[in-house]
């Protein structure tokens, strides 16, 4: 007794990270396509523009432009490093709230918040504090069930969207998911939903209702798998798999509120984003040995550099200044710069040997500083404290990387709910 599981689900996941990126593309019907060059390629993903013009998953190109009629439908190619990328942003934001998180698939996961919850009312709050959080650091949306049971928790999920939590208790799951078709639920699929069709099951209610020995009469095992779930006794655990997964960078990126003209600006919103990196990676305990800078101008094209660094650091003026030094080599200033990210690799966690890194002392002072500030942030707010950089930009000194109205990754465009 007393699980209480959250099934956490990026809406659109695909589309979402496209429209994140080119923001130019929010209000418009987006497919994400798997290969731009063919004529043919298939529609992966679609945002709910297109999808409300009857664009669907595995569409060809010329299909899903058809159904789109006047409208016109923006294909964009698939960049799935990307969005594993930020899927596995979004995951370490989960880890957070448990050790026990389960990926299913690269958009959605369950998280065990039993430890940390003793009531339902106290498992909805974390999953909408999970759904700001999400919006506020990465700029996605997530719909969220919540329930004592993994199938529940997924169905939740499904519920609502986008940007929602849906709570499902041994009180109410007869009356929300009782009613739904049966192939909502988790594992029934086409060949099953058949048979089901063929004794009269169509409901949740009409599967939780049959009679189990007809059940594994038609179905065998999973027959009686599937009663179960749909009673409301899925007992399977949240695995721990997902807790081995190594973290393989921190980053973090903004579009700026106005377009950057000058090295300095430039600098302070770079100095911000290294800050935010900085705090991430000493919470987790990491050190990093390669930094990359991202720029894009106000054309939006953009590029990313990278430079190893001569010793392991995880403080924000060693990530800032190399950043800075990427970004005066690198960029021309032929056109203003739009956004700006800044990304840590080549992690390691291993004690620092003073002996080899003769700056350790530097190091701690500084590590010592930076912790200070972000106590000061954590208890008086983010704006407590600032840099003087940022101060003397008027237009920038509104940007703070960890609240709404926020400008993360690279711009949260939707409102917390
Ligand atoms: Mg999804």
């Amino acid at each position: 007794m007393g699980r209480f599981i959250l099934h956490s689900d990026l809406n659109n996941f695909y589309a979402s990270v496209e429209s994140l990126y080119n923001p130019e593309i929010r209000n418009k019907a987006v497919a994400v396509v798997g290969d731009e060059e063919k004529r043919h390629g298939i529609v992966l993903a679609k945002n709910y523009i297109a999808k409300s013009f009857g664009v669907k998953t595995g569409d060809t190109v010329w299909e899903a432009r058809e159904k789109c009629g006047k409208t016109e439908l923006v294909c964009v190619k698939a960049r799935l490093d990307l969005y594993l990328q930020i899927s596995r942003m979004v995951k370490d934001i989960y880890r957070e709230y448990s050790s026990r998180v389960e990926s299913f698939g690269i958009d959605e996961a369950w998280i065990d918040v039993s430890d940390i919850a003793s009531t339902f009312a106290e498992a909805k709050a974390i999953a909408d504090n999970i759904r700001v959080r999400v919006i506020a650091e990465i700029g996605l949306t997530v719909s969220i069930g919540v329930s004592w049971n993994k199938v529940f928790a997924k169905l939740g999920s499904d519920m609502q969207k986008p940007n929602a939590t849906v709570v499902i208790t041994p009180d109410n799951f007869r009356d929300k998911v009782w009613k739904l078709p049966v192939e909502d639920l988790l594992y029934v699929g086409r060949a099953t939903k058949k048979k089901f069709e063929r004794g009269n099951i169509n409901t949740i209610g009409d599967l939780a209702h049959t009679d189990p020995k007809y059940l594994r009469l038609i179905l065998g095992k999973v027959g009686l798998d599937l009663w179960n779930f749909a009673n409301g006794k899925d007992c399977a655990e949240v695995s721990r798999s997902d807790a081995m997964e190594k973290v393989k960078s921190f980053g973090n990126s903004t579009t700026c509120p106005v377009d950057l003209v000058g090295n300095d600006q430039v600098k302070s919103v770079i100095y911000m984003l290294a800050e935010s990196v900085a705090e991430r990676m000493r919470r987790k305990g990491f050190y990093a040995l390669c930094v990359s800078l991202w720029v894009r101008d106000n054309d939006l094209y953009s590029f990313e550099r990278q430079m190893h660094l001569p010793y392991p650091t995880n403080v924000s003026i060693d990530i800032a200044s190399a950043c800075y030094k990427l970004f005066l080599e690198y960029y021309t200033w032929h056109r203003d710069v739009r956004s700006i990210g800044v990304r840590v690799t080549n992690l390691t966690t291993g004690e620092i040997q003073c002996d080899v890194f003769s700056r350790i002392s530097d190091l701690e002072r500084q590590q010592r500083l930076e912790t200070t500030i972000e106590t000061l942030r954590s208890r008086f707010g983010y704006n407590i404290i600032k840099r003087g950089n940022i101060l003397m930009h008027e237009d920038l000194s509104i940007l703070n990387p960890h609240s709404a109205p926020h400008i993360i990754h690279p711009v949260g465009f939707f409102k917390a709910k």
